[in-house]
């Protein structure tokens, strides 16, 4: 049988190969002649560089003792200091073997080689040693940490950058555990790393966090390398860590900014429309319930617009806090921007526990904020829809709690209201409405109906009001009540306002030709045409000149709302307009929060007070009290005042009891068109020439 025959020779050579200590033969000139793995490692030559080089090569220094030659057949052991191939010293224990050489009658030696300490001797002016120094500047003036450590992790070196991001010195560390500066939850790290380590890998850039010197945390990227002696066994570990404590920090503040309100630190609209898609599938898969509420408060710009916006941010804050305090931990509440907050209900859909819910939440707000001067009081007003009855998707749930809260602003606000169907009907209807105003400009759908003023003395009819109507060729006559808000919300209110100024200057116009007395018309303006980067009223002085119009006929009325906005550019439009000779009247005053200094910032000529007040006025007392007092008041700053909404006699009473100057309601005529109005003036001066004849 020709079977392969044992090969003792490779054997032989792999156990060779497989010493500890470096092991090579030499000839009987001293040439090396064979050289082990141990031996490429401890001197750093490859067996095919090693193979014929003189043993002088390797010799440190030239041998005192004649150990050289190999005489007689005795081992001899001597301890030398060797040289390998980058100049590096070693100190090892030498064993050179007499055998017989490769052809019959030679002689030669085998050396082995013992390594005699863990790391290499310090060699001067080697190579090598001015590598070493370019590398112990390196670490020392590195901004790294560069720390090495045994395998038990005791701390061997410690460098300044590892100083500077521990805090604790060389002195304080090296002979010390590494675990010094290692939190009590990361330990099962690092025991994991020596592991890794001691079986010969390297650990690269992993993040983690370290204790430094005063007890804060380190975040660290650290990279773990085994240290070798000269015989290529693992001995400890050097590691470098990096201070990422900024870039921990800036991907915090990124995330935050994607997902916190950064005012509240409530989940943002993003973070929140996640959570919701979050809750929609769970619901989904485990045919679940939940809620959704989207709560606005009532009349914030109010509050921002009279306070400044840091009362109005700190008021957010504060609202928030106490919104957060009234719901369970399990619910979300996020501020989607302005003055809007939602919440995440999960799991709930039984009505009373939803009743229960928003009720806290209208309680939380219910006692007054403190603010410097005095206390705000704020309401919100709250849609609420439901999965999967009101919508099965973030967007749909969304929007119908943001209708329903819509409708309860219509009905009045500070209140809840669960979404219906209709309430979608009625807002396409109201997008369609809003199409639809863009061209009823054009189309002359719109038309000015005129309601007069009454001096209340003696009953004289010089004075109109102009309120904005709209025939829609489907709807009818639409009142400015739906229309307006959507002018403003869509900037149309601009061009509108435009044109009400014109029409109702050619109207004062008109009648003053027509009646040779001095009729004076005034008209609605909105806060944005106050407001608006372009100031659409700029012309308006000019225009009436150009007509040849006295301006005093034009009332401008703006409303109470306007005069808090304490912005410099409405007080200056309305300066100016004032300037021009238009006169200035203050709308529904006494609805807002009346804010009496605003009348010494903006001049004004008369405050119209609103119809709520004058409601019911014969039937109560305080409210007479009320308005009494407007009256006085404004009467000592030389202002007029109107009274709105007369329907009664006992109401056109009262106000002629506290001296109220003017008044306009349907006791006197509801709002005509321009024909009728005419008429209304007409027939009202023959009737007052007629009773004039009588007496
Ligand atoms: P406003 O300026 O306070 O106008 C008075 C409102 O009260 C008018 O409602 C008028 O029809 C109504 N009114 C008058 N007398 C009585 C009464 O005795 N009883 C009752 N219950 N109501 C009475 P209207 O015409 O529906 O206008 C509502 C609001 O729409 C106006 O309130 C004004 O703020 C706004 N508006 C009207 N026209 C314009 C306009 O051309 N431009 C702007 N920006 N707003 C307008
Ligand atoms: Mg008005
Ligand atoms: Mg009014």
């Amino acid at each position: 049988m020709a079977s392969a025959k044992p090969a003792p020779v490779c054997l032989f050579e792999a156990m060779v190969n497989a010493q500890d200590d470096a092991m090579f033969t030499v000839d009987g000139n001293d040439a090396v002649c064979s050289w082990n793995h141990a031996a490429q490692r401890l001197f750093g030559y490859a067996a095919s560089e090693a193979l014929g080089m003189p043993l002088a090569e390797l010799l440190a220094e030239q041998p005192t003792t004649p150990d050289g030659g190999g005489s007689g057949d005795q081992a001899l052991s001597a301890q030398r200091v060797l040289r390998d191939r980058h100049g590096m010293l070693l100190s090892v224990l030498v064993t050179r073997t007499p055998i017989g050489g490769p052809a019959p009658g030679t002689l030669a030696s085998l050396i082995t080689v013992h390594s005699l300490q863990s790391t290499p001797l310090q060699g001067a002016d080697a190579p090598r040693q001015r590598a070493m120094n370019v590398y112990e500047s390196l670490v020392e003036g590195s901004d790294d940490a560069i720390v090495t450590k045994t395998l038990a992790g005791i701390v061997t070196s410690w460098n300044p950058g590892a100083q500077r991001l521990f805090g604790f010195s060389a002195a304080e560390m090296i002979g010390e555990s590494i675990t010094k500066i290692i939190p009590l939850d990361r330990l099962h790290e690092e025991e994991m790393i020596l592991q890794r380590i001691a079986a010969g890998e390297r650990v690269e850039h992993f993040e983690t966090v370290r204790t430094h010197k005063s007890g804060s945390l380190v975040h660290v990227s650290v990279t773990i390398s085994p240290l070798r002696d000269a015989g290529g066994r693992v001995v400890g570990a050097s590691k470098i860590a990096r201070d990422i404590g900024e870039r921990i920090l800036a991907a915090q503040t990124i995330w935050r900014q994607a997902n916190q309100d950064t005012l509240t630190n409530l989940p943002n609209r993003s973070a929140f429309r996640r959570q919701l898609e979050m809750e929609v599938a769970r619901a989904e898969r485990e045919s679940g319930h939940f809620a959704l509420l989207y709560a606005d408060l009532d009349h914030f710009k109010m509050v921002n617009d009279s306070l400044g916006h840091d009362a109005g941010d700190a008021l957010l804050v504060a609202v928030a806090k106490r919104l957060r305090a009234a719901l369970r931990g399990s619910d979300v509440l996020a501020r989607l921007g302005g003055d809007e907050f939602t919440v995440l209900l999960p799991t709930l859909d039984d009505p009373l526990a939803l009743h229960t819910v928003s009720s806290k939440l209208h309680d939380a707000l219910a006692e007054p904020f403190a603010h410097a001067s005095h206390p705000i009081h704020v309401s919100a007003s709250i849609g609420m829809a439901m999965y999967p009855r009101d919508g099965t998707s973030a967007d749909e749930l969304l929007r119908h709690a943001d209708l329903a809260m819509y409708e309860a602003k219509n009905e009045g606000r500070n209140r809840t209201i669960v979404y219906e169907a209709s309430m979608d009907q009625r807002a396409r209807g109201r997008l369609l409405l809003a199409g639809d105003l863009r061209r009823a400009a054009q189309q002359g759908e719109l038309y000015l109906a005129y309601q007069p003023v009454v001096r209340v003395s003696d009953g004289e009819a010089l004075k109109f009001e102009a309120l904005m109507r709209w025939r829609h060729p489907a709807f009818g006559t639409v009142h400015p009540a739906r229309f307006i808000p959507l002018a403003e919300e869509t900037g149309l209110i601009l061009e509108l306002g435009d044109w009400v100024f014109r029409r109702a200057a050619q109207q004062a116009l008109r009648w003053c030709e027509l009646h040779g007395a001095p009729i004076q018309v005034s008209f609605n303006v909105s806060p944005l045409q106050l407001t608006a980067d372009v100031d659409h009223t700029a012309h308006w002085g000019a225009h009436v000149r150009d007509i040849g119009l006295d301006p005093s006929r034009l009332v401008v009325e703006v409303t109470e709302t306007v005069m808090l906005d304490d912005s410099p550019r409405i007080a200056q439009r309305l300066r100016e307009l004032r300037r021009q000779g238009f006169q200035v009247a203050v709308d529904d005053f006494g609805t807002g929060v009346s804010n009496l200094a605003a009348l010494s910032r903006i001049e004004v000529d008369y405050l119209k007070i609103d119809q709520s007040l004058v409601r019911k006025l014969p039937d109560d007392p305080r409210k007479l009290a009320i308005c009494e007092a407007i009256v006085a008041m404004a009467h000592r700053l030389g202002i007029q005042v109107i009274a709105e909404g007369i329907e009664t006699d006992e109401e056109l009473e009262r106000i002629r009891d506290i001296r109220c100057d003017f008044a306009q309601g349907y006791l006197y005529a509801q709002p005509q068109d321009e024909a009728r109005a005419t008429q209304w003036l007409l027939e009202q001066r023959e009737r007052r020439a007629l009773s004039r004849g009588d007496a």
